[in-house]
């Protein structure tokens, strides 16, 4: 195997950012030439992060091919440039159900079936058939949870078995850890790294280079602290401060010189990158010339990260409108017992973002209601597609019970229906929503075709209802634009109002595709039309 290896542990508390971490060395490796791809190992039982509550979990990531992911991969596509795939996130649950599986088939041939071997055996045997397939120069590896967790034990133990029989300049660890601050002595604390390592000494890992979280600068003498009691050479140890940008961590962690210790560690050809379209990007997204403000009304909004790639896509239209792109966060439900000209007041757009079940609706129609009435700009992903189509059908069809069925199974205007091959799905819900990507045609002279500049376009989807085809000539007549159609099974995809300087509802997921340095055209498009939108308002 020519592939060299990158493993990414976490120590001493979690949200680190190891995600980050990881998906920064990801993005310095490829600017030095190096193709790169990044998997993510997760500990939890769940076979998917699919059925998890977004409280529990945050956003549910989904990949072209179809695989309900982990939201650490939104990042690594986001800084590496690539389009991952299912092979990218693994989860205990995976892991034993593939095990128990052959066992069930006969598959051990009478022997018995333990932790070690069997379950680091398909651990290993997954981060290389993710390399076969995908054949980078470098995997990076991040491995979910916390050294110490008794969840995360057999992936440790299978990365540790892999150095062994890979060999040392094969494989490189990297221990990302919290050196806190104590300010009544105001002093940076060291021990909870010395522990940390420890911990994964005791299983057999001797990590090569320690990245160390602070809120402060680590001076010459705590790191070599750091490096003497851990076993590494001082300028293997590598500060990571509190960024400006998420995007500026790489900048950052290239000064530090991260990515040169890692090259050293894999006998790996030294090569200057070349940051200046990145570090222009970061620029933009520091230092905007203008501003405006987004409210997005949503069901879990008490948690961003349930919103991350939403949140992360109307940043990257900020940077390519130069603008920066303030998020007020709603509680759809807030809507419902509030007067919205106070709580819209400022706004200069709003977004609907994706969701399931009951709660919230309501005020999420209202939103819809406030931006079609007072031509602000409306831009509805998935459900709040079928919030704006629902709310068209109640106050301009005047079909006041129209609903999706998702929620009220007996209304006489299904406007929003469970899709045809979806009917059997109810009772088995994970991996069973429409998934990943399909194409979407372009009506040509429409908003989406300018905007996307081309007439076929490929998005990722995640969900069970769609708008239903047999109120189309009822919709169409009172004014409703359809613009974007799935050309194999004639499903409507995208929905504008005409009469609207930007009304738009999408069926898919746009957020997942978006970049920093590659602005979704839809988001690109409304965020210059809430800024137009704020411009006129401060002119009047
Ligand atoms: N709950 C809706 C459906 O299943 C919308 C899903 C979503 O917004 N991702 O169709």
């Amino acid at each position: 195997m020519d592939t060299k290896l990158i493993f990414v542990t976490g120590g001493v508390v979690s949200s680190l950012g190891k995600g980050i971490t990881a998906a920064a060395l990801g993005r310095l490796l490829k600017e030095r030439g190096y193709s790169v791809s990044i998997m993510k190992l997760d500990p939890y039982l769940n076979v998917d992060p699919g059925t998890m509550n977004p409280y529990q979990h945050g956003e549910v990531f989904v990949t072209d091919d179809g695989a309900e992911t982990d939201l650490d991969i939104g990042h690594y596509e986001r800084f590496i440039n690539e389009d991952l795939t299912k092979l990218n996130n693994t989860t205990t649950g995976q892991i034993y159900s593939a095990v128990l599986d052959r066992e069930r088939r006969g598959g051990y041939q009478g022997g018995t079936v333990q932790v070690i071997p069997h379950i680091t055996d398909e651990i290993k045997l997954r981060i290389r058939k993710a390399i076969q397939k995908l054949e980078p120069d470098i995997m990076i590896v991040e491995i979910g949870g916390t050294v110490g967790d008794i969840e995360s034990q057999p992936f440790l133990e299978s990365i540790r078995q892999l150095r062994t029989q890979l060999g040392s300049r094969q494989c490189c660890f990297i221990h990302v850890t919290l050196v806190p601050y104590l300010s009544a002595s105001g002093e940076l604390k060291t021990k909870p790294t010395q522990h940390s390592v420890k911990e994964l000494q005791s299983i057999g890992i001797q990590p090569d280079v320690i990245v160390c979280r602070s809120d402060y600068p680590l001076d010459k003498g705590i790191r070599s602290k750091i490096g003497l009691f851990c076993n590494v050479p001082e300028e293997n140890v590598i500060e990571n401060l509190n960024a400006r940008s998420l995007y500026e961590v790489p900048l950052m962690l290239e000064e530090r010189g991260l990515c040169r210790v890692v090259l050293n560690t894999l006998d790996l050809e030294q090569r200057e990158p070349d940051l200046t379209a990145w570090s222009s990007m970061v620029n933009d997204d520091i230092d905007p010339d203008r501003e405006c403000c987004i409210a997005l009304v949503g069901k879990y909004v008490e948690l961003h990260d349930a919103y991350l790639s939403v949140a992360e896509a109307l940043r990257h239209s900020g940077i390519a409108n130069h603008a920066r792109v303030n998020i007020r966060w709603i509680a759809a439900e807030d809507v419902e017992k509030g007067d919205p000209n106070e709580i819209f007041k400022g706004v200069d757009g709003i977004l609907v973002p994706g969701g399931f079940g009951e709660r919230g609706l309501e005020g999420m129609m209202i939103a819809a209601r406030y931006a079609r009435d007072h031509k602000l700009p409306y831009f509805g992903i998935c459900l709040g597609m079928q919030i704006a189509v629902i709310e068209y059908a109640r106050h301009i069809l005047g079909w006041a019970d129209a609903h999706s069925t998702e929620v009220d199974f007996n209304t006489k205007h299904p406007v929003i229906n469970l899709m045809e091959d979806q009917v059997n799905n109810l009772e088995r819900i994970g991996g069973t929503l429409r998934l990943g990507s399909y194409t979407c045609h372009l009506e040509p002279g429409s908003l989406a075709e300018k905007l996307y500049g081309t007439s076929e376009v490929h998005e990722r989807h995640r969900h069970r209802y769609e708008f239903n085809n047999d109120f189309i000539e009822d919709f169409r007549t009172a004014g409703v634009n359809f613009t974007g159609w799935n050309p194999r099974r004639g499903l409507v995809e995208i929905i504008e109002l005409p009469d609207h300087p930007f009304f738009v509802g999408v069926q898919f997921h746009p957020e997942f595709k978006s970049r920093p340095d590659d602005a979704h055209p839809i988001f690109k498009g409304f965020t210059a039309a809430a800024l137009e939108y704020r411009s006129g308002n401060l002119e009047n």
